[in-house]
């Protein structure tokens, strides 16, 4: 974009772009079900070059957004604990609980450090032997995958003290969410390139074959955007509902068959309420029974919460439901924003507040 506002496309996105533009002849409606779609999507700002008749809704999206207030609420009970320390990604520390968040209680003096990996959580137990280390586990499959991986890794290396709070999704019970919606009338569907990298193309099959709608999977870059609508339009067109693998270099049909023994040895399917969504059937990945001593609402099993508190005013969920734009929230860049975010839409780095407010013109 220059100083004008104008937007330039190169030779081959026009290409894609006039490829677009001819196969339109009625709107299509397109649900990106991964926040770095959004987040592509605005820095390049691509919808200014789409034709007027493409609308991409995005959805489920931002995992650290799905966080219920309850989540946070227990990292915090546990925090308030002598010999805990909770070691989180950044992107949860700002994450409001319903009466606070993991940074405000760590200003406070609580014993909470973030990490970059599992395998950090896992250091850091080795190190402070007579403490427990809770780590907050956020993501789809293929983070689940790499927590995963950690829990056998600490049980193999006798490591007992670090503790999984898990708030892993499936990123399929999300899009179906979405898609039983009868809000938008949804004509294909970009599923998550990253998700399909650890769960294969072929794990996201079942959606075009219960819902009979087309479906690509890409990846991040704005030719690979603009190609997957591009195909999405010609199958409309072409009547037709497949799941096409547009991301090759990095999803093979299956996947990578490690992370799939790995989640399925230590996590199964259960019932769990999403932020915007309640609850959902096998929506969320809990640590199965024989891996209970990782698992922190086991080893804090006397930790209660009460019902969550959801920051007041805030449309973070219809937003992650496709239903609003955080432009129609009346704190968008006002009272709300990255330094003083009102909901985890805005705080997490992937939120679609923030990516709006990011990258407003
Ligand atoms: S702008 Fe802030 S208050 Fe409004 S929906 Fe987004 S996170 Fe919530």
């Amino acid at each position: 974009m220059n100083s004008q506002g104008s937007v330039y496309a190169d030779e081959k996105q026009r290409a894609l772009l006039t490829g677009i533009e001819k196969g339109l002849h009625d709107p299509i409606h397109i649900l990106a079900a991964c926040s770095g779609y959004k987040v592509s999507v605005q820095k390049h700002h691509l919808q200014r070059l789409l034709p007027p008749l493409a609308h991409i809704h995005y959805g489920p999206g931002c995992s650290a957004c799905l966080v219920l207030p309850t989540f946070v609420d227990k990292l915090l009970a546990y925090a308030k604990r002598s010999n805990v320390i909770v070691a989180t990604y950044a992107d949860l520390l700002g994450i409001p609980g319903s009466v606070s968040t993991l940074e405000k209680a760590r200003t406070a003096g609580a014993d909470i450090r973030v990490i970059n990996s599992v395998w950090d959580a896992l250091l850091l137990a080795k190190k402070n032997r007579r403490k427990r280390i809770v780590f907050p586990a956020t993501g789809f499959e293929s983070a689940a995958s790499a927590t995963a991986a950690g829990i056998l890794q600490a049980k193999v290396a006798g490591i007992f003290n670090v503790q999984v709070l898990s708030g892993h999704k499936r990123i399929l019970a999300g899009m179906e969410a979405l898609l039983q919606r009868d809000n938008i009338a949804v004509d294909g569907i970009m599923s998550s390139g990253r998700v399909a990298a650890s769960m294969g193309a072929d794990y996201f099959r079942v959606v075009t074959e219960k819902y009979h709608k087309p479906q690509v999977i890409s990846g991040y870059e704005p030719d690979e955007i603009l190609g997957a609508i591009l195909h999405l339009v010609q199958q409309r067109n072409g009547k037709s509902a497949v799941t096409e693998n547009l991301f090759p270099a990095a999803v093979t049909s299956q996947g990578n068959l490690k992370s799939h023994e790995l989640l399925e040895e230590v996590f199964e399917p259960v019932e769990t309420e999403w932020a915007g969504f309640g609850k959902l059937e096998k929506s969320g990945l809990s640590i199965k029974e024989a891996y209970r001593m990782f698992d922190a609402e086991k080893v804090f099993f006397d930790v209660e919460t009460s019902k969550p508190v959801l920051p007041e005013g805030c449309l973070c969920g219809e937003i992650m439901r496709g239903e609003k734009l955080p432009s129609d929230c009346p704190f968008f860049c006002k009272s709300c924003n990255p330094v003083n975010a009102v909901g985890a839409c805005m705080y997490s780095q992937e939120g679609p507040c923030r990516v709006d407010f990011l990258y407003r013109q």
